[in-house]
């Protein structure tokens, strides 16, 4: 019994995660937004995987979405608008043992993060950015982002947004070194974790695309796809997300998609008609920006002036 051994050390017992323990500040978004479940989704795969609330980073820029950092009881860095990526890969190049996920919307991603977009995906350091697409700016009240489709009418364009939209999936499934592109829904929680869960597994920057609600601004944007299930293909491998009796049952339409098969997923990326949700590219074995930082980080001061002279002998005369 405690208190009788005399062997007795002051080790403490492992501690068991709960959803608590990643429970930060209570979230302000509308009632009704898609951020909420994604949020729940994400708190539950740190506690499925066990990870100590001390070794996450959110990480995020401007938006809605960004918020999303300040309700993670994690380490956090809420940032620029555009600039979440930057920071994820500076976190991981001197933190590699931290798991990061990355909060960017449809504008703060696709639009003034652009450029760091292209390169974030072609660093591949081992992250989880999660695309919050809701096809509108939110926070500053209905304006048009790159994602809005045509014709439809915002503050901006009060007579309807005048370009094609910019898909997210074909743009990051052409950029050079992508290993791992994903599309899901805010309003099915069985596919939102699932799906997540394989990014979060996934060796590499995992791009997932989540088509996000937003009842405040773009109401009906998702209604139709929502409210049909024949709008949807499930795409089912044990590479991506494996078939589960639940999702079975959920969706007629229903795809065997080898992640690794690009051209099909590029072809699955351009449809319209029926959206793709499930993995529809992963490729573990791309190279990866975070192994190469991670090089030399565990070196004393002794090891790199050693490592200093001897990179300057080369050049002596
Ligand atoms: Fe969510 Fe839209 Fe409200 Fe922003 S404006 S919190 S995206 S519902």
């Amino acid at each position: 019994m405690f208190g009788l051994k005399t062997d007795w050390s002051l080790e403490m017992p492992p501690a068991y995660f709960t959803l608590e323990s990643y429970e930060g500040g209570a979230a302000r978004w509308c009632p009704g937004c898609g951020d909420f479940a994604v949020l729940t989704a994400v708190q539950k795969i740190c506690r499925d995987e066990q990870l100590p609330p001390e070794k996450v980073v959110a990480v995020s820029g401007i938006g809605c979405s960004s918020r999303f950092p300040h309700y993670m009881k994690t380490y956090g860095f809420h940032g620029l608008h555009g600039r979440a990526l930057p920071v994820a890969c500076g976190v991981k190049s001197r933190r590699p043992d931290l798991k990061i996920w990355v909060a960017t919307g449809d504008g703060d991603c696709c639009s003034i993060g652009a450029g760091h977009w292209v390169h974030a995906i072609r660093y591949n350091m081992d992250m989880t950015v999660m695309l919050f697409d809701n096809a509108v700016y939110g926070l500053t009240k209905n304006q048009t982002s790159p994602t809005t489709p045509p014709g439809r009418k915002t503050n901006t364009h009060p007579r309807g947004a005048w370009l094609p939209a910019l898909n997210p999936l074909t743009a990051t499934l052409g950029f050079s070194n992508v290993s791992f592109v994903a599309q899901t829904v805010d309003w099915n929680p069985v596919h939102l974790h699932a799906t997540l869960a394989a990014a979060y597994r996934h060796p590499g920057t995992s791009f997932v695309r989540i088509l996000q609600r937003c009842p405040t601004y773009s109401d009906d944007m998702f209604a139709e796809v929502q409210k049909d299930s024949n709008r949807l293909l499930l795409l089912e491998h044990e590479r991506g997300v494996p078939a589960a009796s639940g999702l079975q049952r959920m969706y007629a339409k229903r795809m065997e998609h080898d992640p690794l098969d690009m051209a099909q997923a590029r072809a699955l990326a351009e449809q319209q008609d029926t959206l793709p949700i499930g993995v529809l590219f992963a490729d573990p074995s791309r190279p990866r920006y975070d192994e190469y930082t991670a090089q030399g980080l565990e070196m004393t001061a002794e090891d790199r002036l050693n490592a200093l002279e001897s990179e300057l002998d080369r050049f002596a005369v």
